[in-house]
């Protein structure tokens, strides 16, 4: 039995449940959380959107190291550092290949709560739970489909040059923001922006900005807005 997070219906207290999670089967791997952050999709999620779908464990931002491995995990390793993503890449399919998009057609965003074969590794009272998207990071232990798994580098992790707590960071939150300016928006040298927001999406786009164009003395507008939409 594991300790996770659940939300047993919409708008309902979190609670700290105990909770059964099964071994991987194939093409999955069990990850052992280390680190896990909250971003305003989980709250959204508990309160029913956008799909309701309960009792649920929450949490979709995390990292972790790999506990066990399904007979099909590819080049996962036990003890390897990973983080979840939602969309995965087969580097094959049309989207993939397109260099405009990475919403793979064959390892999409899950809107199931549940694993790609439409069942769940975990449960408590005899129920089943739900993931968020392809996983649930307020889990001591969770289960994922192998292809919905970032390995990190282990020398960025032994150089102590990234710290894995601020890794979980990645999983959602720091790429969405800084993917915004660089996939979507396609900003050039001498763009204006403004930054609305300065949490961990708003943090991205402002990285992506240094990071790429050295522009942070040209932002005209660098603003952060409370913005409250529960
Ligand atoms: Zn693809
Ligand atoms: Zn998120």
């Amino acid at each position: 039995m594991h300790a996770a997070v659940v939300c047993w219906g919409i708008g309902e207290a979190w609670k700290v449940e105990e909770i059964q999670v099964e071994p991987p089967k194939a093409s999955e791997v069990r990850v052992k959380m280390l680190y896990a952050s909250l971003c305003h999709t989980d709250i959204l999620i508990s309160k029913g959107h956008p799909i309701p779908l309960f009792p649920r464990v929450l949490g979709h931002e995390g990292v972790g190291v790999v506990e066990s491995i399904g007979e099909e995990g590819g080049d996962i390793k036990e003890g390897d550092m990973v983080i979840p993503t939602f969309v995965s890449e087969c580097q094959e399919c049309e989207n993939c290949v397109s260099g405009k998009t990475n919403m793979c057609l064959k390892y999409p965003l899950s809107f199931t709560g549940l694993m790609p074969d439409g069942t769940s590794r975990m449960s408590a009272k005899g129920q089943k739970l739900h993931h968020v998207f392809s996983c649930s990071t307020w889990s001591e232990y969770m289960v994922v489909n192998v292809n919905y798994l970032v390995k990190l580098p282990p020398t960025m992790i032994t150089s102590g040059s990234f710290p894995l707590p601020h890794a979980s960071f990645l999983s959602c939150g720091f790429s969405t923001g800084f993917g915004a300016p660089w996939k979507e928006a396609k900003l050039e040298k001498g763009s204006t922006v403004a930054v609305i927001g300065l949490g961990a999406v708003g943090l991205g786009v402002c990285i992506y900005l240094a990071y790429m164009f050295f522009l942070l003395g040209q932002l005209v507008l660098l603003a952060s807005y409370l913005i409250n939409i529960l």
